[in-house]
């Protein structure tokens, strides 16, 4: 019997590599916001930002051949493209963020980041959520909760309850922006008392691994005050909810209203092709250059900036996040129409939302409705997926050009899947 692709892959990557959906799906041809897998079905794409601009942009596409079939080399050359690219990125960003390390991974950047806050406040201890991603690197898959690192949590990482809207810190809607507060005091607190010492917290400002739970902006301000307070600084973690995605903001942050120290980018930055970078204010660069000796031989390639630049071209061109406010305002309206004895609350903010189910009023989570949701989606054709502590959240949050058409097969489909789904005893 011949081996299958998913035996094959086993043999050759080794067992665990994880797949989406029991089947995983086998694609071959990507186009906008359509997929292609190998048998020719078409899949709406409804969950993937990294091809933000849509799967293979022909000018992105364009871009990283001419570039390619020009000169690919690294920073340690002189080029122009890096350097109009940092000029384009950081002139989007306030808050005096205007330099950048240019790197390949999202992970890169945020170890990039924590390495920034110790640099410049000579300590080491942060702080994250207790329920998040931050990268693969040692040091940042210690703020990663979904598998605990091997001998535990290292002293230097505190991770404080992550904001939840059905369970909120505190035990409370309107409290948990001040519960969250304190338990930012207190675990800043307890790194100094250990001498250990307090250099920043990383967060993503739409809590996305979380959950996106529904908070409101201005909800990080007491935080913000604590961490001021004690002089650390604040990473944002922008790699799911930047570049427009939110509609209303091209940055998370500026749509929670903080002002960030370091920010990192990645996924989304140049459709597909890898690259990160991480942005911070002239002093905290200072800082970090004066610490440490850094170099990255991928980051900041001609070719990848050249992606960098067309992605940023297409978006405005095609006019993208007021696309991503247009479209996210009327599929959140739909969804909230929607009615099913489990689903418990619709939430999101641009072209990124989804809904959190429940079996009951102790708000259980609905893991494996959910998951059969995901699942019964993927059979008609829809690619979503799910998210949050309890992974009882269908997350929607599709490549930027999806359009009113599309919101309509995903959420009559969403209707269909629904009202055939079986409620569990
Ligand atoms: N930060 C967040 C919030 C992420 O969701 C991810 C990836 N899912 C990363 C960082 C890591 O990015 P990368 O996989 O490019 O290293």
């Amino acid at each position: 019997m011949s081996e299958t692709l998913t035996q094959r892959r086993a043999r050759l990557m080794g067992p665990n590599v994880p797949t989406f959906y029991e089947t995983p799906v086998h694609l071959v041809r990507g186009e906008g916001v359509w997929l292609w897998d190998a048998e020719g079905r078409k899949y709406l794409d409804a969950y993937n930002n990294v091809p933000h601009v849509g799967h293979c942009h022909p000018k992105v596409v364009e871009a990283i051949c001419r570039q390619a079939g020009v000169l690919n080399t690294h920073t340690r050359y002189l080029h122009d493209l890096v350097l109009d690219y940092i000029e384009r990125l950081t002139a989007t960003m306030g808050h005096g963020l205007s330099q950048a390390i240019m790197v390949c991974t999202g992970s890169e950047a945020n170890d990039i980041a924590l390495r920034m806050a110790q640099a410049a406040t000579g300590k080491r201890g942060i702080i994250a959520t207790d329920n998040t991603y931050h990268g693969n690197t040692t040091a940042t898959s210690q703020l990663s909760t979904r598998r605990p690192p091997i001998g535990g949590y290292p002293a230097h990482v505190r991770l404080v309850p992550a904001p939840d809207s059905l369970r909120p810190v505190g035990g409370s809607r309107e409290g948990q922006a001040a519960a969250f507060a304190r338990n930012v005091a207190r675990a800043i607190a307890e790194l100094e008392d250990s001498g250990i010492g307090f250099s920043g917290m990383m967060l993503c400002p739409f809590f996305a691994n979380e959950g996106f739970p529904a908070i409101e902006p201005g909800f990080f301000a007491e935080t913000e005050a604590v961490i001021r307070r004690a002089r650390g600084l604040i990473l944002c973690d922008e790699v799911q909810p930047g570049f427009g995605r939110l509609g209303s903001h091209m940055w998370g942050h500026d749509w929670l209203g903080i002002r960030p120290d370091v920010v990192t980018v990645g996924k989304p930055m140049a459709n597909g092709h890898p690259v990160a970078a991480v942005v911070a204010r002239p002093d905290v660069m200072a800082d970090f250059r004066e610490a440490f000796g850094y170099f990255n031989t991928f980051g900041g390639n001609p070719v990848s900036a050249a992606a960098c630049l067309a992605t940023l071209d297409v978006m405005q061109e095609e006019g993208l996040q007021a696309n991503a406010a247009k479209v996210g305002a009327y599929a959140l309206d739909r969804l909230r129409a929607l009615r099913h004895p489990l689903l418990a609350e619709v939430r999101g903010h641009g072209l990124f939302f989804g809904a959190e189910f429940v079996l009951d009023d102790a708000m259980t989570p609905a893991t494996a409705f959910v998951a059969e949701v995901v699942e019964r989606m993927r059979a008609r054709g829809i690619l979503t997926n799910r998210i949050g502590r309890h992974m009882n959240t269908l997350k929607i949050r599709p490549p930027m050009p999806f359009g009113l058409a599309e919101a309509d097969l995903l959420i009559d489909t969403l209707a269909e899947v629904l009202a055939e789904s079986a409620v569990p005893a």
